[in-house]
């Protein structure tokens, strides 16, 4: 059974031990942010990594760090994968036997379907499994680029298998809030399919074109760099996020991916149409629609309107 927490109050622990395993910007940002909101009575790191593991120690980002990721995970009330989602079935086995009857084991994950099908069969009876996903992050990776803000009015998706038990879902919702985000409930397949267009498939767009300045030759690419401010630094940003975390994402959530790059090149089809037929009208209507999309968020809290892409000023954002 989760416990109760019910009468929580802020400032108040509504996790005795919180074990983090995989400390890099997610991880390390968990362990920043639970404690300055003092979520957890003691938190316990674990990594695979043992170069990740004294930074850890260093920075003094846990109470306690393990030497095996099964040690950190003993004992705990809730435990959070924050490693690359190709790593997870492979930790869920190694910690599974290890859990205390009780525990909730939660992730971070960019995809939902595929990782619960990966950590859910290595969970012993009387362990809940309540997968999440903070929608939060930089191009970042590493113990030392994570902050405790990073999830401050920012959302944070839970997908609950069906038979979730009640009390845990409350319990890693009740966490999210207290870390300062805003918490959404929905289906892993439809997580999937909404993150493909809004993450997934514009991190393939940039790799794409960043890939494409790559391939050009010499002189043109020097030139590319020098004038990148046009647009193309912007791309530079995202596909620089972490090879190995966005070579598991798009190996994890094939399906969506495809179905929305599927209509995207649909899109660009008639986007170069309009431009092939001189259709003015076309191609002013879109950008003005699109255009409105990006006030839109600037509006919600999702993003500053800074110049900068407002990275900085985002860490820090006016409450919604
Ligand atoms: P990261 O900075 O690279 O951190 C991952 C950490 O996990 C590293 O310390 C890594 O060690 C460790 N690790 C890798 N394989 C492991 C294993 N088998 N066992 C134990 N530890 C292992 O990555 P991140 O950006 O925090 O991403 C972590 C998760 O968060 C991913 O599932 C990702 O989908 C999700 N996520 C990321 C973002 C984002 O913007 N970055 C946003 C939301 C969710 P090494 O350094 O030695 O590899």
């Amino acid at each position: 059974m989760a416990p109760d927490i019910s009468g929580a109050s802020p400032g108040v622990p509504i996790i005795d031990r919180l074990a983090i395993i995989g400390l890099g910007l997610i991880g390390s940002s968990i362990a920043r942010a639970a404690r300055r909101n003092k979520v957890a009575t003691t938190i316990v790191a674990g990594d695979a990594d043992p170069a990740v593991r004294a930074r850890v120690e260093e920075l003094a980002l846990a109470d306690e760090v393990a030497p095996t990721l099964a040690q950190a995970a003993e004992g705990a009330d809730l435990v959070i994968l924050c490693v690359p989602v190709g790593a997870d079935a492979a930790v869920a086995q190694e910690i599974g036997l290890h859990l205390k009857r009780g525990a909730i084991v939660s992730d971070v994950g960019s995809v939902k379907s595929a990782v619960i099908a990966a950590i859910a069969p290595h969970l012993p009876p009387g362990v809940s499994l309540v997968p999440a996903h903070p929608v939060a992050g930089t191009e970042q990776s590493g113990p030392d680029a994570g902050f405790d803000s990073l999830f401050l009015h920012r959302w944070c998706i839970l997908t609950p298998p069906e038979d979730a038990d009640t009390g845990a879902i409350a319990l890693v919702q009740a966490f999210w809030e207290a870390l300062g985000s805003n918490v959404e409930i929905m289906t892993p397949a439809h997580h999937d399919l909404v993150l493909a267009i809004t993450s997934h498939v514009p991190h393939l767009i940039a790799y794409n074109i960043v890939g494409t300045v790559a391939e050009l030759e010499e002189a043109t690419r020097s030139e590319v760099l020098k004038f990148s401010a046009g647009g193309f630094r912007d791309f530079t940003r995202i596909a620089a996020s972490d090879p190995t975390m966005w070579r598991d994402v798009f190996l994890h959530n094939k399906d969506a991916v495809l179905e929305m790059l599927g209509r995207f090149n649909e899109d660009l089809t008639a986007l170069q149409r309009m431009i092939r037929r001189g259709d003015g009208e076309g191609l002013f209507d879109l950008f003005t629609r699109t255009r409105a999309i990006r006030r839109g968020i600037v509006a919600q809290g999702q993003e500053t309107a800074a110049p900068d892409f407002g990275r900085r000023a985002a860490e820090t954002p006016a409450k919604p």
